[in-house]
């Protein structure tokens, strides 16, 4: 099933079975689902094909970095599993991208293909200390536009660099952003939150919305609280 929502509700477990209990509590209607390291090293691509018999669209979180070719292989595995979006790191440079989309036109392969920039748990003597001197907003702007030259649909990004995303690189470029809190949820462990509605407001295009839909008691009255929230209701 194919939706127009932005949500993309984070399944952050560690076994198959909680992965598909939270599925099925939510509406592939409503929402898409996005699968990590964590529940893909451990269920593997099982956990996709399950989701996708629910009629889920999936966007498989495996933040691929590596050399050229071996990018390319596993991006197009993924796409060849059907799922809807896949990432890889910009910092694997141009020519990782190029291969990647390249391998995917090649074979006729639909996936959205993005790139995270700079991880938000760098901080500017990280970067430093992997050699990179600028600040990380400037090192995500250099990778954003570097990922759009290499033919990347988007980027993973704070709703905090959407604006400046959105202008340099245009409103069909992707961004897909984590750290959304609605007014009615706790930061948890993210730092630098922003509201739905403020983050689409922004120029984010999707949002990734995890414990505040997958730990209510409720899910699908927390995403549906999520929409009116959108909706400005
Ligand atoms: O539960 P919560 O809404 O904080 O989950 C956010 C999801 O987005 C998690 O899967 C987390 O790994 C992911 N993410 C993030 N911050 C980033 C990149 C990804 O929170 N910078």
């Amino acid at each position: 099933m194919s939706t127009d929502s932005p949500l993309i509700i984070a399944l952050d477990y560690a076994s198959l079975d909680a992965a598909l209990c939270m599925a099925d509590s939510l509406d592939p209607a409503h929402c898409r689902l996005k699968v990590g390291k964590e529940l893909f090293a451990r269920s593997g691509p099982d956990v996709v094909d399950a989701l996708h018999g629910r009629g889920f669209e999936v966007f498989l979180d495996l933040k691929f970095h590596d050399i050229p070719n071996t990018v390319a292989g596993a991006v197009q595995a993924a796409a060849e599993q059907g799922v809807w979006m896949v990432n890889v790191h910009a910092g694997g440079g141009r020519r990782m991208m190029e291969a990647a989309k390249e391998r995917l036109q090649h074979h006729g392969l639909s996936t959205h293909l993005i790139a995270v920039t700079v991880l938000t748990s760098m901080e500017a003597e990280d970067l430093a200390e992997v050699g990179v001197s600028v600040t990380p907003a400037q090192q995500v702007e250099r990778l954003a536009l570097l990922a759009r030259q290499s033919g990347m649909d988007g980027v993973v990004c704070s709703a905090h660099e959407s604006a400046r995303l959105r202008a340099l690189c245009g409103e069909g470029f992707l961004k897909v952003t984590p750290g959304i809190r609605p007014s009615f949820a706790q930061a948890d462990d993210q730092r630098r939150v922003m509201t739905p509605r403020d983050a689409m407001a922004a120029g984010s295009t999707h949002l990734v919305v995890g414990r505040p839909v997958t730990r209510a008691k409720e899910p699908m009255a927390a995403l549906a609280a999520i929409e009116a929230e959108l909706a400005g209701s």
